[in-house]
């Protein structure tokens, strides 16, 4: 018989906005100025805050991370039909905007040191594509990728990176911060981001001829013309300058956020050390995450069984093991917020049929093998034994030792 909680009365979330006040204010002064708009100074001061932050040279605020991978995108010349390598375990808004452009993404295998693309799959995947000239990398949960590994690669076979840094806003890898490795790269201030504008995103680049060509896209590509003259297909992708005022109300925030989400992180890692699982690992030598959210993955034999169909999971609790499924299930029913890891993008319907490059297993036949139980890959393994912790800037110490003994309890 598993132990019984009381549910918290106050949900504990995954990851939620926390403002501090000076937000509200930026918001007013944008409504008492009347820079109701897509123009204004919150745009401008965000704009600087994220080029003194991360040291990228031009920064272009967008209406969403999505929209900045977007324009990254065709920026790097995908155009129908090109094969684009990209993360696998990664959210979906990574991978979408090649296919907005009409690209055809590859996808590549996981490592385990850090959860991000295998350079070794990469490698592997341009020995079988000479052709793709496009890589696009996320740093998932805000954990820095094999950033030397990949680069080297990309820049042997001549390809631009587009750097995915929505998670990892505040991460380093070799004391530089993501978002300034890729030719591209883009940041999100969506409401379950270390920083929040509510919404909004950011194109960041060293190259001031791309940073132009976005802002012009971003602005329905209008002309220098005294009527709206127009040459090439453009967006309605610019910030608001509302938006811009919450972020610019975060920005002194975003240390703070990194402080507490690393000491929930090892308060995790310590309270759970007994027992059969690790957290999402990274590497201490070379990074500082930001550690957006803190993961768990159990060891294979401490797996009850689980069997997870299109839509929903089902498992057998068994004493001394459990399973992903068992812990979100036992986390929910307690008023805390769990999730998934985030289902790699081969094994997606609308990308499963996809290429997808692997150096685990024999690569072939996984969905077969996935089916039947087994994992043949590192992203598979890594989605089946799992999962996301709340992650709340906001958890208290005792609301996180309560989550502790709740999984603990999944083990009895
Ligand atoms: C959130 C996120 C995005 C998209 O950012 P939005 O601002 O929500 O459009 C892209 N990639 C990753 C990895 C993300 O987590």
């Amino acid at each position: 018989m598993k132990r019984a909680f009381e549910p918290f009365e106050k949900k504990v979330w995954l990851s939620s906005p926390t403002m501090h006040g000076s937000e509200i204010e930026y918001i007013t002064e944008a409504y008492e100025t009347n820079w109701m708009s897509t123009v204004g100074e919150n745009i401008n001061q965000v704009e600087q805050m994220t080029c003194e932050k991360t040291g990228c040279k031009y920064a272009v605020a967008l209406s969403s991370g999505t929209a900045a991978l977007h324009l990254a995108v065709k920026l790097a010349g995908v155009k129908p039909g090109d094969r684009v390598f990209c993360s696998d375990v990664t959210f979906g808004a990574t991978v979408n905007p090649v296919r907005y452009e009409g690209g055809v993404p590859v996808f590549i295998d996981t490592e385990y040191d850090t959860w991000n693309m295998d350079p070794v799959a990469l490698e592997k995947a341009f020995r079988m594509h000479r052709d793709v000239k496009v890589v696009v990398v996320a740093h998932l949960y805000g954990v820095p990728g094999k950033i030397d590994e990949i680069r080297d690669i990309c820049e042997r076979n001549g390809a631009i990176i587009v750097e995915d840094a929505a998670e990892s806003l505040g991460a380093t890898y070799k004391g530089v911060q993501t978002g300034t490795f890729g030719r591209y790269n883009v940041i999100s201030f969506n409401g379950n981001k270390i920083i929040t504008g509510s919404s909004g995103g950011m194109f960041l680049t060293d190259e001031k001829e791309a940073a132009d060509k976005v802002r012009k896209w971003s602005t329905q590509a209008r002309e220098d013309a005294p009527w709206y003259q127009h040459e090439e297909v453009g967006y309605n992708y610019r910030m608001s300058n509302v938006i811009a005022g919450v972020v610019r109300g975060q920005y002194p925030y975003l240390e703070e956020h990194i402080r507490q989400k690393k000491e929930i992180y090892l308060r995790y890692r310590e309270g759970l050390k007994d027992l059969p699982v690790t957290m999402n690992p990274y590497d201490g030598e070379n990074s500082e995450p930001n550690f957006w959210l803190s993961c768990l993955l159990l060891d294979r034999e401490a797996m009850c069984r689980q069997v997870r169909g299109e839509r929903e999971a089902l498992y057998l609790p068994e004493p001394g093991k459990s399973c992903p499924t068992e812990i979100l299930e036992t986390l929910a029913a307690h008023n805390a917020e769990g999730r998934p890891i985030w289902k790699p993008m081969h094994l997606q319907p609308i990308y499963r049929m996809n290429d997808f490059v692997t150096v685990q297993g024999n690569g072939r036949g996984r969905t077969n093998a996935y089916l039947a139980g087994e994992a043949v890959d590192a992203g598979a393994d890594i989605f089946e034994r799992g999962l996301c912790l709340p992650s709340d800037n906001k958890m208290t110490v005792a609301e996180q030792d309560r989550i502790i003994e709740m999984i603990k309890s999944c083990f009895d």
